[in-house]
């Protein structure tokens, strides 16, 4: 439906408690990419806030190439978001028999070139990652304010991302991004970025940038990592789906150069795309076939 025609209730829970979880997917020639891994998530945050997703993944999987085809987009943002419904007040999820879901899609607005060929700016924040035993990051969920917080802090310092420490002082995540960053490491070079055990979204991006890291035999270090460890890297670059490998320029007062590392995977970030988009095209007799 046109977007002016789109409404929420005022009583749902998604508006009321910011109870309820999403996804966001980048469309590249009409091909989602990964769209099984961004199904998957999703299907997780449900399970870990106890939600019934209202369709099958194979559902869901038409309901997004329906709304791209209605769109007429190839080069798109679509956003999925499922809420927990409309229920009277209350915290008691049962107290919303229907979720409410919806896709958004759009056409990609890309980040400007210049972002990836001088890297964006950052800072690291006061306001802290929710802790893990309290809402999780690994839920995709649509309580945002954590993140908000932090980003209204890099508004304030000019800068483009906000990366959070957790509440252990361990380098967490951005705001919309995970990090990463190139120390040197016994003579060579280590690509580090903070584990799961920090408390940080699996992004999807940052699972395909691991596994190219290691096809290119390179060395990789998933662990607890301090703002020391960030300041002295020799490069630093964030993931996500909308941005893919961003290089970063600056985190707080220091600069760090675009360098072969980040730009090395960024290349073959951009051929993992390259090969799935043609894989799925020459798999599907039509697009809803599509993986
Ligand atoms: N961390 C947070 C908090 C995010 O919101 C996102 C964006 N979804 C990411 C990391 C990156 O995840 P992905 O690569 O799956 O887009």
């Amino acid at each position: 439906m046109p977007l002016k025609e789109a409404r929420v209730s005022v009583l749902d829970h998604g508006f009321l408690y910011g109870d309820g979880i999403y996804e966001t997917m980048r469309v590249y020639e009409g091909v989602v990419f990964m769209i099984g891994e961004h199904i998957k998530r999703l299907e997780h945050s449900a399970f870990h806030i106890g939600l019934n997703l209202p369709k099958s993944p194979d559902e869901i999987k038409v309901s997004i190439y329906e709304t791209l085809e209605a769109n007429g987009l190839k080069d798109a943002y679509l956003r999925l978001t499922v809420s927990r419904g409309e229920g009277p007040i209350g915290l008691d999820p049962s107290l919303c028999p229907r979720p409410t879901y919806f896709i958004l899609a759009e056409e990609l607005k890309p980040y400007p070139q210049r972002f990836y060929n001088d890297g964006i700016s950052a800072v690291i924040t006061k306001t802290r990652r929710n802790l893990k035993e309290a809402i999780n990051p690994q839920i995709k969920s649509l309580n945002f304010l954590n993140n908000i917080l932090a980003k209204v802090e890099a508004i304030k310092a000019r800068a483009d991302e906000a990366i959070m420490l957790n509440h252990e002082g361990h380098l967490a995540e951005g705001t919309v991004t995970n990090i990463f960053f190139v120390r040197a490491k016994d003579g060579g070079r280590a690509i580090c970025t903070p584990s799961l055990d920090c408390g940080i979204l699996e992004g999807i991006t940052r699972n395909v940038v691991i596994e190219l890291a290691r096809r290119l035999d390179m060395r990789l270090i998933e662990g607890e990592f301090t703002e020391e460890d960030l300041h002295r890297a020799q490069e630093v670059f964030l993931t996500s789906t909308i941005m893919e490998v961003m290089p970063v320029g600056k985190v707080d007062e220091v600069k760090y150069p675009v360098g072969e590392v980040t730009k090395l995977l960024a290349a073959e970030y951009k051929k993992e795309v390259a090969a799935y988009v043609k894989e799925t095209k020459a798999s599907g007799p039509s697009i809803w076939g599509y993986e």
